[in-house]
């Protein structure tokens, strides 16, 4: 294990603030306008963790054994938050990866806020998304901020986002097993504990056969789905052929086919298959998915606020998706309790009609980073105290974190020029941890 503490130096020549930041003065409260005057600092602590997976997953892009992701405690003037990032050591699975998040957290996107003097989560996005790309590292610091600002506001992060239901229903994901006995026996554990939807994880040569052998052991009364993790190719006729064959079993979807960036492949598609077709990887922001809902590409999205650039991006393509009666649902990506709290209120909106991917803890990890959520009936409670609803256990934040970085940046110092500029010596600080 390795162990860094580094922080940034503020550097406070006093300025002036900018003519666009005196303008937005006026909109601030009193208690925010007296802050803007006095120069605040924001502290960003970016741990890296490393959670063992229960049981290891397989995709056709790899098996992963231990859950590695960041763990952001915001100070800022708001008040204390806490986030995750969803991000490996390596850009295979995506293309973000610990130590470009690290950096651009600690560099980029925290000194963004602070040269904005950013008091709302709405006005964060907004900062945020002048980024390119880097969907989880702007998802996990705009979600630190909706968290502080919801704990001051004494407000749930459902409330906040507009949540209108207690429960959530929730589903599950497999990975690929060895064998088919393997596959039944995950099968039957899982029925057994009332996930409403199985999804079973394919890809070419793990297809047809796993799927006529759950259905022909535990019939058609239960919803069975299948993601493949862009596993296909869309000018493979075999590939088009196998996906075909689908819709003799009842699936309540085919979810991401083809390569994400391939939409048209997936609109062929859907012309001909019955069975309902999903997108994930290929819905990166709210203009895709607008772009895959007029290229009838799917017919239900997964939202997956990191994939899309934050809670507030995916509130809008919930929004979008109801105004034309398509269906979402909130997908996983085996993330600790602090996203799957998070998740969770995203998933009370009233658009998520279908069973979220969002475990019981028991399913991932023997110990969380946050008190563990209990399946009952095949659903989740949706948390009802302010912020994220629970709080992050230090004991277990502390036994699983294997590296930490914190900077400090103060308002008065910032302005993107030398923001950028002042990257290298984190950069170096990175590497000399390492
Ligand atoms: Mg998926």
């Amino acid at each position: 294990m390795w162990f860094t503490r580094w922080v940034q130096p503020t550097c406070p020549p006093v300025r002036r603030p900018s003519r666009s930041a005196t303008a937005a003065l006026s909109l601030f409260t009193t208690r925010g306008a007296r802050r803007f005057r006095v120069s605040e600092s924001w502290r960003l602590q970016v741990r890296t963790v490393e959670l063992p997976l229960i049981t290891p997953f397989r995709t056709s892009r790899g098996t992963e054994r231990v859950k590695t992701a960041l763990v952001l405690h915001l100070h800022s003037p708001m008040g204390e938050g806490w986030a995750e990032c969803s991000v490996d050591h390596t850009p295979l699975r995506g293309a973000e990866f610990v130590s470009g998040a690290v950096l651009l957290l600690s560099h980029v996107l925290l000194p963004l806020l602070a040269e904005h003097r950013v008091r709302t989560a709405a006005r964060a996005h907004e900062v945020l998304a002048d980024v390119p790309g880097n969907q989880a590292a702007r998802s996990a610091l705009e979600l630190a901020v909706l968290d502080a600002a919801a704990r001051e506001q004494g407000e749930p992060l459902a409330r906040i986002l507009g949540g209108a239901r207690e429960k959530v229903a929730v589903g599950v994901s497999l990975g690929i097993p060895d064998d088919i006995p393997t596959l039944l026996a995950m099968v039957e554990d899982h029925l057994a504990q009332g996930y409403e939807r199985i999804t079973l994880t394919i890809e070419p040569g793990w297809d047809l056969e796993p799927l006529r052998a759950v259905r022909e052991r535990f019939g058609y009364g239960f919803s069975l789905a299948v993601d493949a993790n862009q596993a296909y190719r869309g000018d493979s006729r075999e590939h088009r052929e196998i996906l075909l064959a689908m819709d003799d079993f009842g699936l309540s979807m085919v979810e991401q086919p083809f390569p994400h960036d391939d939409l048209v492949a997936h609109a062929r598609l859907a012309e001909h298959l019955w069975t309902p077709l999903c997108l994930d990887e290929s819905i990166s922001s709210p203009g895709q998915a607008e772009a895959a809902l007029q290229l009838a590409a799917c017919s239900i999205i997964n939202i997956k606020p990191a994939r899309v650039g934050g809670y507030l991006a995916a509130r809008d393509i919930h929004d979008l998706a109801r105004r034309r009666s398509v269906p979402v649902w909130c997908g996983g990506m085996l993330e600790t309790g602090i996203s799957r709290l998070a998740n969770l209120a995203l998933a009370s909106l009233p658009g998520f009609e279908l069973p979220a991917d969002i475990s019981g803890s028991s399913h991932y990890f023997a110990r969380d980073l946050t008190p563990a959520l209990h399946l009952v009936d095949g659903q989740l409670g949706v948390p009802t105290g302010p912020g994220l609803g629970a709080e992050v256990d230090p004991e277990a934040l502390a036994a699983l974190t294997v590296a930490e970085v914190e900077v400090t940046v103060s308002e008065n110092g910032g302005e993107r020029g030398p923001s950028f500029g002042r990257m290298s010596r984190n950069a170096e600080a990175i590497t000399l941890a390492g």
